[in-house]
C-alpha cells in the first residue's frame, strides 16, 4: 500500500479558529500560509469540514483551519523543544481580524493582547488585564492587594455574618 513519503519528525500541526462560517476558503487559506511563513514553513493550510449525521451528504465548514508548519532551525529528524514551538504566533492578524492559532502542548495565547503580545502570556498572565475588584490595571481580582486588604478587616472585625448566624439558630 502507498502511505506516501514519511511525515518530517520538525511538523508542527496547528490550528486556527474562529474562523466566520462564510469565507473565500482558497483565499483564506493562501491568506493564512502568507502570515504563518513568516516564521515557520508552511507544508500545508487547509479548510476544516464536518459532516452531520443527518445530512450526509452536505459539509460544513468547522471555523477551523489546519496547517502544518515545520521549524526550519530545528533538525528533521526532531520535534521541535518548548522553547522553539513558543517562538510560534498564538494569534494571526489577517486584514485587521485575529484568529486564534492553537496547537497541542501550549496554553492558549492573551485573548486580551491577540496578535499585538510581544511575549508569550496567558489572559491571567496579562499585565494590561484590568482588576474586577478594583479596577487597576496589572493584576487579576485574585491577586487584587484592596481585596486582601478588604479580607483582613472583616476578620479583625469579628462580626459573624447574617447568614451563618441564622443557620446556627436553626441547628439548635
Ligand atoms: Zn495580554
Ligand atoms: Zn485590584
Amino acid at each position: 500500500m502507498d502511505v506516501g513519503p514519511p511525515t518530517p519528525a520538525n511538523l508542527l500541526s496547528v490550528t486556527i479558529t474562529h474562523l466566520p462560517a462564510r469565507n473565500d476558503k482558497k483565499a483564506m487559506g493562501r491568506l493564512m500560509a502568507e502570515a504563518l511563513q513568516k516564521k515557520a514553513k508552511v507544508h500545508d493550510v487547509f479548510a476544516k469540514y464536518t459532516i452531520h449525521p443527518k445530512l450526509p451528504n452536505k459539509r460544513f465548514f468547522a471555523g477551523t483551519y489546519v496547517a502544518s508548519v515545520q521549524f526550519l532551525e530545528c533538525p528533521a529528524n526532531e520535534f521541535p523543544d518548548t522553547d522553539t514551538r513558543e517562538t510560534f504566533p498564538g494569534w494571526l492578524e489577517i486584514r485587521g481580524i485575529h484568529y486564534q492559532v492553537h496547537y497541542v502542548g501550549r496554553m492558549d495565547h492573551c485573548s486580551s493582547c491577540r496578535a499585538s503580545a510581544t511575549q508569550f502570556h496567558t489572559t491571567r498572565d496579562c499585565n494590561k488585564a484590568k482588576c474586577w475588584n478594583c479596577g487597576d490595571i496589572g493584576h487579576s481580582k485574585v491577586e487584587c492587594p484592596k481585596r486582601d486588604k478588604n479580607r483582613m478587616e472583616d476578620v479583625e472585625d469579628g462580626e459573624p455574618a447574617p447568614a451563618s448566624d441564622k443557620k446556627r439558630k436553626r441547628t439548635e
